[in-house]
This record gives C-alpha cells, sequence and structure tokens, in this order.
C-alpha cells in the first residue's frame, strides 16, 4: 500500500475541517471516521451558535455537510475504528482492525467523550432534555426549570451561565461539598435562582414515553430518601475523557490525558498534530474544533514542504 501524505484520525468538526484544508492542499487525505463517527455534534439537536446559520442547524446535518464538503475535494473517508499507531519509525504505521496504513504526517482529531452517568434514561433522552452542553443548549430553557448533575469546575460554571435562561437550576452533587474551585463556588452560591440537592445520586430521568425530559429521581445516597423534581432539563457536566488512550507512552499529554499541542498544533512527535477537543479542555466548541483542524492541516502542510524529497514526495 502506497504511503499516505497524511492521516486524519476522526471525523468531527476538527477531522472533517483539516480534511477539507488538507484536501484543497491536494495532499489526499484519508479520514479514519472512527466509532463514534461525525463527533460530539451527532448528539446534539439544533446548533444554533455555528456562524453562517442565522436560524440553527442540527448537529447531524452539520456533520453531513462538512463531510460532503471534504469529499467533493478529494478527501477520502472510511470507517474503521483505530487499533494501534507506531509513531517510533517513519513514515507512521496505523493499523485499524483490518489493514494497516503509512503516512508521512499524521493528525489526531479524537475528540473527547463528555462522561455520562450511564443510565438508559440518559442515554435515550440526550438531545431531548438531556444535553452534556449549556453553551450549546442552556438557550432551549428559557424560563424553565432545570438540573446540573456534577459538583466541579463546569458544573458550576454551566449552572451560573444557565440561570441566564431558567427560572430555577438545581444542582445535583453526589457528596456535601464541592469540587469546584473557591471563586466559582462563591458565585454559584450567590446565585438566587441556584439551590443544590447534596449527597443525591440521580436514579432516573423521565419521561422517555413522552420523549422529553419532565423529571428527574433522587435518591439521597446518605439516607436512602427519594424525590422527584420536576424539570425541563437535565444538563450532565461530571468531566470529559480525552479519546487518548491510543497515544499513552507515545506523545506528551498533561495530568487529564489531553494531547499537548506547541506552536500550533505540533504534538512532541514531529508530523504529528492534534486539534479540536484532544487537545482542548477549555473552549471545546464546534467552531474552536474546525478553526484548530484548519490549523493542523496547515502545519501539516508546512511540515511536509519541508520533509527531504525522497520522504516528501
Ligand atoms: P471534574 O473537576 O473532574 O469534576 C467532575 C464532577 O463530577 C465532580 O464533582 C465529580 O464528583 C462529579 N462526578 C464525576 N463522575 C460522576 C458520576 N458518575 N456521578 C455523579 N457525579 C460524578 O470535571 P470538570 O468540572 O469538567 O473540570 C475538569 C477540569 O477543567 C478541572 O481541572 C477544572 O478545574 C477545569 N475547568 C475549569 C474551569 C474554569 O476555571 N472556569 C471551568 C471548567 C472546567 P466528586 O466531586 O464527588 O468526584
Amino acid at each position: 500500500m502506497p504511503t499516505r501524505n497524511v492521516v486524519i484520525i476522526g471525523s468531527g468538526p476538527a477531522g472533517l475541517t483539516a480534511a477539507l484544508y488538507t484536501a484543497r492542499a491536494n495532499l489526499k487525505p484519508l479520514v479514519i471516521e472512527g466509532l463514534e463517527a461525525g463527533g460530539q455534534l451527532m448528539l446534539t439537536t439544533l446548533v444554533e451558535n455555528w456562524p453562517g446559520y442565522r436560524d440553527g442547524i442540527m448537529g447531524p446535518d452539520l456533520m453531513t455537510e462538512m463531510r460532503a464538503q471534504a469529499e467533493r475535494f478529494g478527501a477520502e473517508i472510511i470507517r474503521g475504528h483505530v487499533a494501534s499507531v507506531d509513531l517510533s519509525r517513519h513514515p507512521f504505521a496505523i493499523r485499524i482492525d483490518d489493514g494497516e496504513f503509512s503516512s508521512r504526517a499524521l493528525i489526531i482529531a479524537t475528540g473527547a467523550s463528555a462522561r455520562l452517568l450511564g443510565l438508559p434514561s440518559e442515554r435515550a433522552l440526550i438531545g431531548h432534555g438531556v444535553s452534556t452542553c449549556a453553551t450549546c443548549d442552556g438557550y432551549f430553557f428559557r424560563g424553565k426549570p432545570i438540573a446540573v448533575v456534577g459538583g466541579g469546575d463546569s458544573a458550576m460554571e454551566e449552572a451560573v451561565f444557565l440561570t441566564r435562561f431558567a427560572s430555577h437550576v438545581t444542582v445535583v452533587h453526589r457528596r456535601d461539598t464541592l469540587r469546584a474551585s473557591k471563586i466559582m463556588q462563591d458565585k454559584a452560591f450567590a446565585n438566587p435562582k441556584i439551590s443544590f440537592a447534596w449527597n443525591s445520586d440521580v436514579e432516573d430521568i423521565k419521561e422517555i414515553s413522552k420523549g422529553e425530559v419532565t423529571a428527574m429521581v433522587l435518591r439521597n445516597n446518605k439516607t436512602g430518601e427519594r424525590t422527584e423534581i420536576a424539570v425541563d432539563g437535565v444538563f450532565v457536566a461530571i468531566g470529559h475523557t480525552p479519546n487518548t488512550a491510543l497515544f499513552t507512552g507515545a506523545i506528551g499529554m498533561d495530568a487529564n490525558g489531553y494531547l499537548v499541542t506547541h506552536s500550533g498544533t505540533r504534538t512532541s512527535v514531529p508530523g504529528v498534530f492534534a486539534c479540536g477537543d484532544v487537545q482542548d479542555h477549555v473552549y471545546r466548541q464546534a467552531v474552536t474544533a474546525a478553526g484548530s483542524g484548519c490549523m493542523a492541516a496547515i502545519d501539516a502542510e508546512h511540515y511536509l514542504d519541508a520533509l527531504p524529497q525522497h520522504l516528501g514526495e
């Protein structure tokens, strides 16, 4: 199999933007779409903060468009799950379940997955009242009571942000002290629209049969007491896990497993670039992921241009 110029792992906004740009640079990229093809936007409904769509666009429709646009310029997109990579040799080896590719440059856009509670009702109602992104979906809950699950900085940030829309926000936390920084805690405690359900586990989210969120069932893990609170939305903010297991020991990561990038999208391995949520735990927006995908494509192009002729051609 001939050596590729660039292989892109991941097919969310970062990966597909990197594909668009590298395709238009005539690098004939190969995209391996991964287990969650299309990324986190496939789990949302209306996206209202993607510039250019004044009435919003459905998340899955946006990903279909991005994919078709990359393909139009020659990106090859294949189904497949990367089983392992060998970055100790160059060109790099990228193994999928039923084959292997070699590539001079590699763009990692494997994203991060929002941690979920693991309830069947949560999975069933995601995009229908259950959300993992307050910035994306808060606007849909104007004047309505909602809950935020979690006790970290993300949960406090989301709770405070959501009081702009919601009539009331109940923060549901499994312990009686918050993990969030003092300043975030103070902001949440001072907000008259926020109340706390302490020592509480979410046992169920209702009502699957109606296809919308109407209430959540909490269980106090100290007393065993169950309560039901009426809410129209549940924001799960219990952290994200970057999809970086493949690269453990091979690429520099921070303490939380996010890939570390420098000088744009360069990783600790020359020729390997990272973009989107796999290297960003701060902004985590589709538009910032796409922006960094564009950067990775340009960085990869410069890297390939500088390779000795026998490798770069
Ligand atoms: P985090 O700090 O790991 O907090 C996760 C929270 O979710 C914890 O309170 C945890 O409970 C709870 N949790 C985890 N799994 C759970 C489960 N299965 N069921 C119920 N609750 C569960 O995650 P994060 O808040 O997303 O923050 C990640 C990092 O980004 C942190 O370093 C944070 O400081 C940073 N961050 C900073 C800002 C900011 O500075 N503005 C904003 C957002 C995030 P326990 O406390 O009991 O473990």
